[in-house]
């Protein structure tokens, strides 16, 4: 007879603040699983022959391997083999949709209760950091050649990492002042502390790659002088999709409208939220508007609501139709932001000193789907009705940026201004690579990191002849569906 502890059956569930403190705080909401928590977590773990949880991870990581290792007390070690094939893995434990991801794909998750994989990766990268436990890979002799990395987003960070390990003189030439793309200047503080970012940044930075910040490429150099005269070999474009889209309504130019990604970007990145520490100037709105069902959305609107807004989320369509996580729903609506679903607004209204002072809306019904597959939303007759609001934000998505891909002769693009690559980020430019929301539209940290992978690994067999792994389904055993590398798409609101 043994007296083991039988395996939990239910996830464990991972501590958070309550939300009516967290609603007054910038800091993280998760409070992040214990030793004791995330060992019963991984115990409940089968050790699939065949664990179709990797195929949901689109950098492959050895969920099941780093599981047992955490079920075994081993942290750090865990956190190595997750590091085999992810650099970022505290980011990608905190940010990663993983309910539509490895968790999807996990066994139990038919039953309704997935191992809770992003948790775990989370913990191991919380533990190797916070402990100084971080090991730096052993690299191979350079070899000689040169690759310069645009952009310091998850794309950029993620094949610069890779090819250094490869044996690359690796540059990365980031437009803001500091790395990190999406991950510093648009997800906040609460959902992704800014020093855990720059942490990994400097693992990378550590392992040997350059940074080159306040480098615009395109306006201070350009694509053909980086492969001509400052010599490099190959060049990886990883500029991600800032370019805020607008409604096209009237009042779009009144004082207190912001697209989400400059509101985003003051409030992060120049740190407004901290004024009068930091120097930098944000309407911070009583009534806040915040148009669009996305993640993007949810972040503008949690982020005024701890600025003191009362905030309205305004989304066109139904609740289900939302693009953006349930979590993140869910988290903003206990914070107490109020979803005006079904609801399209048709003109920002302005007071006497041009500052916007409502916003004028429509009910809609749906009807049948459209290009997206969505229900589409038809406006009611005779339903116009104002909502009061002194800060709108505008999160109805992003689009490609021209200033690079306009300054770059022989580089394709698609119709909506993404660059055309193939799946393993080769354009029609020679020596030119792409990868993550430049190419796929607004997408996801981790699809743009395993398009960063992609691409470091066919700059390699195409500089240096080694060739890559076969990753096409056909190569997979049998029984192993994998997900398709993701789809050119324009981004949805
Ligand atoms: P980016 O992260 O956009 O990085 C591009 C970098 O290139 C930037 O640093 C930019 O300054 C730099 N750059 C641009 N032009 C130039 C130039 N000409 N020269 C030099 N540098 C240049 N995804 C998730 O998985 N989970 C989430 O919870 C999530 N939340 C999000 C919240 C917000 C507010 C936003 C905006 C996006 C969110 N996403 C989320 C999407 C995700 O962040 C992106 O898909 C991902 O960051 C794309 O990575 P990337 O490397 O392609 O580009
Ligand atoms: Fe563990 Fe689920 Fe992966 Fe199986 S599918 S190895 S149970 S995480």
């Amino acid at each position: 007879m043994t007296d083991k502890k039988p395996r939990r059956k239910e996830r464990v569930p991972m501590p958070e603040q309550e939300p009516k403190v967290r609603a007054t705080n910038f800091e993280e909401v998760p409070l992040g699983y214990t030793p004791e928590m995330a060992i019963e977590e991984a115990e409940r773990c089968v050790q699939c022959k065949v664990p179709s949880c990797v195929c949901g991870c689109p950098v492959n990581v050895h969920i099941p391997a780093f599981i047992k290792l955490v079920a075994e007390g081993k942290f750090a070690e865990a956190t190595r083999k997750i590091k085999e094939t992810n650099a970022l893995p505290a980011i990608c434990g905190r940010v990663c949709p993983q309910e539509v991801q490895c968790e999807e794909q996990c066994v139990f998750h038919k039953m309704g209760r997935p191992i809770a994989i992003g948790r775990l990766e989370r913990f191991v990268a919380d533990y190797e950091r916070d402990n100084d436990l971080i090991e730096y890979p052993t690299l191979p002799e350079k070899n000689g050649k040169k690759v310069a990395i645009v952009g310091a987003g998850p794309s950029g960070l993620t094949a610069a990492g890779d090819l250094e390990q490869l044996g690359y003189e690796v540059t990365i030439f980031e437009a803001f002042h500091k790395p990190g793309g999406v991950l510093m200047y648009g997800i906040p503080e609460f959902r992704l502390p800014k020093d855990i970012v720059e942490k990994e940044v400097d693992y990378l930075v550590q392992m040997g790659v350059e940074l080159k910040l306040n480098e615009i490429v395109g306006k201070t150099v350009t694509i053909d002088e980086l492969l001509g005269e400052r010599g490099y070999d190959a060049v990886f474009i990883g500029v991600g999709a800032g370019l805020p889209k607008f409604l096209g309504i009237p009042g779009e130019n009144f004082g207190g409208v912001y697209s989400a990604n400059e509101y985003l970007t003051r409030s992060n990145l120049m740190k407004a939220y901290l004024f009068p520490e930091y120097d930098t100037p944000l309407v911070r709105g009583k009534n806040v508007c915040v148009v669009g069902g996305g993640n993007v959305a949810m972040d503008a609107a949690r982020t005024a609501l701890r600025l003191g807004g009362n905030v309205s989320i305004v989304y066109r369509r139904a609740r289900e139709q939302m693009p953006a996580r349930q979590e993140e729903i869910h988290h903003a609506e206990e914070e107490g932001v109020k979803l005006c679903l079904l609801t399209n607004p048709v003109e920002i209204l302005g007071d006497e000193n041009n500052m916007v002072s409502g916003l004028k809306c429509i009910k809609m019904e749906l009807g049948e789907p459209d290009e997206s597959g969505r229900s589409r939303p038809i406006a009611i007759p005779d339903s116009e009705h104002v909502i009061v609001a002194d800060l709108f934000i505008n999160s109805i998505g992003a689009g490609a940026n021209p200033l690079l891909t306009k300054s770059t002769p022989g580089l394709e693009l698609n119709k909506w201004g993404y660059i055309e690559a193939d799946e393993w980020g080769k354009t029609s430019k020679p020596g030119v690579w792409a990868g993550g929301d430049i190419v796929t539209g607004m997408a996801t940290v981790i699809e743009a990191m395993g398009a960063g992978k992609n691409a470091a690994m066919d700059i390699h067999e195409k500089l240096m002849g080694v060739k890559k792994p076969d990753t096409s389904p056909e190569a997979l055993p049998d029984d192993m569906e994998c997900q398709l590398p993701p789809k050119r798409k324009e981004p949805t609101s």
